[in-house]
């Protein structure tokens, strides 16, 4: 049995995730999307310009022979090779289960191992910003196979982060982790359990195996698929025999409230969703703040529907589109505001600055906070003065918090395109979405075919259009009661 580095970081994602990744039907398992490989590429240029600083030394063996690679590998350690790239760490426990990880760079530092006066230290490029536990629970997994191999613990493994460089990785606070995780992998695969699908919408939505578990989620009616049922939640809602959707669509959230602990407003909401779900219709949780929520999104002359793509590895926000509905002229009319080129940021800011305070008197629907926390970044990094920002961001509204603060709806999440898409709205390219957008700029920098800034155009319109969608949903439900028919929590 071969436990690998890879495997661990896909037990620390999901659980399910690595027992698939041993045992799974491998034709079930998608092909990473655009964005994924758009990482991945991202990580290798990463790598490439961390190793131009070193002379290295790579291990020569028959690709994906592990042992032979391990050999090659103490081989060089042996030899005192003072940089090793992707090297391999084999190692046998005598059980049946060897041990393997590539670390991307083995360093000889000064110390005393099995080789002589010298011991190795292990480097991983990471493309994060942060040190995320996943890295340092795998860099510390490096080290505890290095001291197998070496004879002693290196005494700090290291991550070269993209805006951090070298960040040490602890190993006396991380070792205690790293061995409650290897001996529950271990366990998982020895035994073949098959850990549930637990559908977690950030999390399934870069795994390969996500249509194989989504199938499953469905046909089982899985309470994952209920927005505000996390895992943390599920075992205690299954402790009090709400195993599905229909349990708790009939359990009285009053008394879930007291069992569970969850509070009145958790319990409520999440029995309302359950509802909601069961009957395939919206249902409003918090009459008491209708009133209050109808008063912001009622008809207003001119209506501004605003969304941003950005580039997060470049820090850049090249797109501002706005929708400016007149609703006295019955006009909408879109200005997507772009950045041909990275450097152009603060122009198309200072653009969008010039369209939304030709309007002052006009609300600027989004959906998020992400178009708030943008602005306020692009205010601070470009000297907008306060007096003109503060009286903007008055003006923002933001319909993900007025929907989720009142109505409960029959969606998997309460994602701007979920839910535009059950109130029917469908965008140009059904592959769009944020991921797909950053894939397609960053295509448009390194080709220069123009037909991928027209793409990310028309999918940030329609994002636009379909918070438009939204809120005037929204506004009939609440004030005119127009909207598809409404389930009212206390018909249960
Ligand atoms: S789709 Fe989700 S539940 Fe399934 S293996 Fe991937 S991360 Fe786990």
């Amino acid at each position: 049995m071969l436990l690998t580095a890879q495997l661990l970081l896909s037990y620390q994602r999901c659980h399910r995730q690595a027992y698939l990744d041993v045992y799974g039907d491998k034709t079930q398992k998608s092909a990473p999307s655009d964005f994924l490989n758009k990482l991945r590429q991202d990580r290798l240029e990463h790598q490439q310009q961390f190793f131009a600083s070193y002379e290295w030394v790579q291990p020569e063996y028959p690709q994906y022979d592990w042992q032979a690679g391990g050999q090659a590998t103490l081989a060089l350690m042996q030899a005192g090779v003072p940089y090793i790239r992707q090297g391999v760490l084999w190692v046998e426990q005598g059980n049946g289960v060897a041990y393997q990880s590539i670390p991307d760079l083995l360093t000889k530092t000064e110390g005393a191992s099995l080789f002589g006066d010298w011991i190795y230290v292990p480097t991983d490029i990471r493309l994060s910003k942060r040190p995320k536990l996943e890295y340092q629970i795998l860099a510390t997994f490096h080290a505890y196979l290095l001291a197998s191999i070496q004879g002693v613990w290196p005494e700090e493994s290291y991550l070269y982060l993209r805006e951090r460089g070298l960040h040490p990785v602890n190993l006396t606070i991380n070792q205690p982790k790293l061995d409650l995780l290897l001996s529950e992998l271990l366990e998982i695969i020895q035994t073949q359990q098959e850990p549930e699908v637990f559908i977690v919408s950030n999390r399934c939505s870069l795994c390969g195996w996500l249509s194989h578990c989504y199938q499953i989620a469905q046909q089982d009616r899985h309470l994952s698929l209920l927005p505000g049922v996390t895992p943390s939640r599920y075992p205690i809602l299954q402790s009090h025999n709400l195993a599905s959707v229909e349990d708790l669509a009939f359990a009285n959230p009053t008394q879930l409230a007291e069992v569970t602990g969850f509070g009145p407003e958790v319990a409520n909401k999440l029995v309302c969703q359950a509802r909601a779900f069961a009957k395939q219709a919206p249902v409003i949780f918090a009459a008491n703040r209708v009133r209050a929520v109808s008063s912001q999104i009622s008809p207003a002359p001119i209506e501004l529907y605003f969304d941003i793509e950005a580039e997060p590895s470049l820090n850049l926000a090249y797109l501002h589109g706005v929708l400016v509905v007149d609703r006295e002229q019955q006009t909408e009319t879109f200005h997507p505001l772009l950045a041909d080129q990275p450097h152009q940021e603060e122009q198309v800011w200072l653009q969008f600055l010039d369209l939304v305070l030709a309007y002052p008197q006009a609300p600027i629907y989004h959906f998020c906070a992400y178009e708030v926390q943008t602005v306020e970044r692009l205010a601070a990094l470009y000297g907008s003065p306060d007096t003109i920002i503060q009286p903007l961001v008055e003006r923002f509204i933001d319909l993900h918090a007025l929907v989720t603060n009142t109505v409960v709806l029959p969606v998997e999440s309460y994602t701007l395109k979920l839910i535009a898409r059950w109130l029917g709205f469908q965008w140009r390219n059904s592959e769009a979405n944020g991921a797909q957008s950053i894939y397609w700029y960053s295509e448009w920098l390194s080709t220069g075919n123009r037909d991928f800034l027209d793409t990310i155009v028309d999918y940030n319109e329609d994002d636009c259009q379909a918070t438009y969608h939204i809120k005037n949903w929204l506004a009939d439900f609440l004030v005119f009661g127009q909207a598809a028919p409404a389930l009212h929590s206390q018909i249960f």
